[in-house]
């Protein structure tokens, strides 16, 4: 484990761990316009005493980032590393540029192969952790790479938010271009797709823009249900999908929501689909979440102990983005405080966000559940055998078991004193409607998202 004694090299990794902390802080309270147009293309260079020096792009973002984000900036170093801290901003010299880290340009001219297909070279199928969560996409996902158009076509891969989905689809294309250097891979989010038609239209460029997508061997379109409510945009990527598909093209799509869920979607392309796989990605049970945490340190070089593992792990369930904030937030803090990484040091450096998480119980459960299946708290506490009431109290108690790790006996005692047996019988209900009904598994998953949404006010 580095310590603030160690070398100019840890320096630098704890900078630029330490500002990666503030940034995954700061990014929850600041517009997403904001934050991806002024902090991201921002590194954290060095340390000097309790000074992170970070580099910023040209003068320009120095007044700007003072001007509207300093406060917001200090209160995240607080929250990080506690008192004491500041930052100050620079822009470092051109002819240093190697030295400097690499910006994200604001709109990347293809000039290497990497920056033509739009693939990050890290989001490999050997940096992703499978689990029972993701086992099914990962092995679709794996076979879609090395059979392109002949397994499964298209893929279409949904699930939550930070849950692997474009890691997945980038690790497709990665593999794609390892095995087959000469197909034309291409990754876009639709949100990106929209911005390129709408300049397309402005610019009488729309022939371009077709001819662009025209001819890849493998297209990978991430969140595609950007496209809900755009029909504009929906008319063109059913063309390109058309296109690419009766041309023998592997496409992949992914998606918060399955494609039942995107009715346009489903309507249109419901032929197509059916020659393809749908598969999800859940979110990673606990040895899961442990092991990538484990996996994440140690390409830090750092051995996190099973312990501490465990207590990240056991407090961050929803998503695989937040485990990597808490631990980049936790080795930030271990690092510079010059703290043994225990469960102590990673229960203070987490406290705001671990403390957050407590008030769920069984009641704010219960009470999502009512809301979610239209009925009332007392109607699922109480005797009645009609259908819907019946299936919101199975999923309650579901959830409970799922999130609170009650024992049989005690979800019983919040439900007006069912035994472990009735528990038992809608807990296994569940999780066969879960496997066999899709619209079942989607209100679900919706509503323990929700749930622990909720508790983040
Ligand atoms: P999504 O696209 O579903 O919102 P991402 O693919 O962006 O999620 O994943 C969020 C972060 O979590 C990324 O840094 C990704 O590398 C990491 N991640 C997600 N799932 C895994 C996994 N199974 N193994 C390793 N890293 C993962
Ligand atoms: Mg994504």
């Amino acid at each position: 484990m580095a310590t603030s004694t160690g070398t100019a090299r840890q320096h630098t990794d704890e900078a630029t761990r330490l500002w990666q902390s503030v940034l995954d802080y700061l990014k929850v309270g600041i517009s997403r316009e904001g934050f991806e147009t002024w902090l991201e293309p921002t590194r954290g260079l060095q340390l000097s005493g309790k000074t992170l020096e970070v580099a910023v792009p040209n003068p320009f973002f120095a007044d700007w980032i003072s001007q509207r984000y300093a406060t917001d900036i200090r209160a995240a170093l607080r929250a990080v590393v506690g008192d004491g801290y500041d930052f100050s901003l620079c822009v470092p010299a051109t002819q240093g540029r190697s030295a400097a880290p690499s910006w994200r340009e604001p709109a990347p001219r293809p000039t290497s192969r990497t920056e033509t297909n739009r693939l990050q070279p890290r989001y490999t199928f050997d940096s992703f952790v499978v689990g029972e969560s993701n086992r099914l996409a990962a092995a679709a996902a794996r076979s879609v790479a090395e059979r392109p158009a002949a397994s499964y076509n298209p893929l279409f891969i949904y699930g939550g938010v930070g849950l692997g989905k474009t890691h997945l689809m980038q690790a497709i294309g990665n593999l794609t271009i390892s095995l087959r250097p000469n197909l034309r891979v291409y990754y876009t989010a639709a949100e990106n797709l929209f911005i390129e038609l709408i300049q397309a239209i402005e610019r009488n460029t729309r022939l371009e823009f077709k001819n662009k997508y025209r001819g890849l061997d493998l297209l990978l379109l991430d969140d595609i249900h950007y496209l809900i409510g755009k029909e504009r945009l929906q008319e063109e990527v059913f063309y390109i999908f058309n296109n690419l598909h009766d041309g023998g093209s592997q496409i992949v799509f992914t998606s918060d929501r399955p494609p039942q869920d995107i009715p346009t979607l489903e309507s249109r392309l419901a032929s197509r689909l059916g020659s393809g796989l749908v598969v999800d990605i859940q979110p990673p049970d606990v040895e899961t979440r442990v092991a990538i945490l484990t996996r994440k340190a140690a390409l830090d070089n750092i051995v996190l102990p099973e312990d501490v593992a465990f207590f990240i792990a056991s407090h961050f369930r929803r998503s695989v983005r937040e485990l990597e904030g808490s631990l980049n937030r936790l080795l930030a803090h271990a690092s510079l405080e010059g703290r043994p990484l225990t469960v102590e040091t990673a229960a203070e450096a987490l406290r705001d966000l671990v403390r957050e998480e407590e008030p769920i119980d069984a009641k704010t459960i219960i009470a999502a559940c009512a809301e979610s299946f239209g009925v009332t708290v007392a109607d699922i506490v109480g005797q009645s055998r009609t259908k819907q009431i019946v299936l919101a109290r199975q999923a309650a108690m579901y959830i409970i078991r799922a999130r609170l790790n009650l024992s049989l006996n005690e979800i019983g005692f919040h439900f007006g004193g069912r035994d472990h047996t009735t528990v038992m019988h809608a807990i296994e209900k569940m999780l066969r409607l879960r496997a066999e009904d899709p619209l079942m598994r989607s209100t679900i998953d919706r509503l323990q998202e929700r749930i622990s949404s909720g508790q983040r006010g």
